[in-house]
């Protein structure tokens, strides 16, 4: 079978591998349809993800049919349409006992310490099978993981019926929390630097966007919210000046989430917590998040369509790759394909 492998940093190889065969009670053999390329998987392929090792079958965005399963699988059977959610953990660790396996200390995200989706077979364990919305299409699916990343910020950020959410950054994640925000029946404002990025924002139900280059952000949003500032602020970019404006910007009793592994130090006065008691917290990953998504897709509440850029062949891997960081200003979404 075709494997798509990263050797070692820059080197993006398609290789011939065995097919795997299921051999715990436990596990299921997956037939992957589609894989996704993240920004992480384009970190990784530049040697720039300290979590990474080599060489690395990428790939944590993945949907396939079930292929075969072992004789414990109660959950998933031969021919089901699944998608994969792509961490282990060890469920004994502190942050495994508070429900947050997401963060623990044994954590392995497929991709990037495992071998991840880019491949025409893989194993996993059934926990991580979960079964699609009747009918959804491969294109569709594929995006059901980058959706569960803004359905953590939102639920890290507590978001609740009425807040006003303030989403930095309409890219791939910025988009999927601007979504989920939506869902939870939220006002949405949208800020970027790119107008095409903001206008797709609007398309997907953003309630307002601001360009943030050409206007005064924080002037906008106060306006906005009528002085009081948005309740929660989903920061997207995670550059200096974002996490700055979010703590200043977001409103009294609010929360602030935080969403990349930026390592560029802020600049913030712990006044401007402490005064308006703002809660400013990490998202990372997912934790039970992939039945949230799958239900609003279920009930028709969150469409997923018009959200991929391009789909490729497996055979033109290191094109879609090359496409994707070429156009990483309008590129939403590229999937590769096993069909
Ligand atoms: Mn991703």
């Amino acid at each position: 079978m075709k494997v798509g492998i990263v050797e070692k940093p820059g080197v993006l190889t398609l290789a011939e591998r065995e097919i795997p065969k299921v051999k715990n009670a436990g596990d299921v053999l997956v037939k992957v349809k589609r894989v996704g390329i993240c920004g992480s998987d384009i970190h990784i392929l530049h040697g720039k993800n300290p979590f990474a090792v080599y060489p690395r079958v990428w790939g944590h965005e993945f949907v396939g049919e079930v292929a075969a399963a072992g004789a414990g699988v109660k959950s998933v059977k031969t021919g089901d349409r699944i998608v994969v959610e792509p961490i282990t953990y060890c469920g004994t660790c502190y942050a495994c006992r508070q429900g947050r396996p997401n963060v623990c200390a044994d954590l392995k995200v497929f991709g990037v310490h495992a071998d991840g989706g880019c491949a025409e077979y893989v194993i996993v364990p059934e926990a991580n099978a979960h079964l699609l919305p009747e009918g959804l299409p491969w294109d569709e699916a594929a995006l059901i993981e980058p959706f569960t990343i803004g359905a953590q910020a939102c639920y890290r950020g507590d978001v609740r019926q009425g807040d006003y959410v303030l989403v930095m950054g309409a890219g791939t994640i910025g988009l999927t929390a601007a979504s989920l925000a939506k869902l939870y029946g939220a006002t949405v404002i949208v800020s970027d630097l790119v107008d095409d990025k903001l206008a797709y924002a609007k398309s997907r139900g953003a309630d307002f966007v601001i360009n943030s280059g050409k206007e005064d952000m924080p002037k906008r949003v106060a306006e906005i919210t009528d002085g009081m500032g948005p309740n929660v602020t989903i920061d997207a970019v995670c550059i200096k000046k974002t996490f700055e404006d979010a703590v200043l910007v977001t409103s009294t009793a609010g929360r602030v989430v935080e969403l990349s592994f930026n390592e560029t130090p802020s600049e913030i006065a712990p006044v401007n917590i402490i005064k308006k008691e703002l809660t400013v917290c990490g998202s990372r990953l997912q934790t039970k998040r992939f039945p949230v998504v799958i239900d609003f897709i279920r009930s028709g509440k969150l469409s997923l369509s018009g959200f991929v850029s391009k789909v490729y062949p497996v055979s033109q891997m290191a094109e879609a790759f090359d496409y994707t960081e070429k156009n990483n200003a309008s590129v939403r979404k590229v999937l590769i394909s096993f069909e």
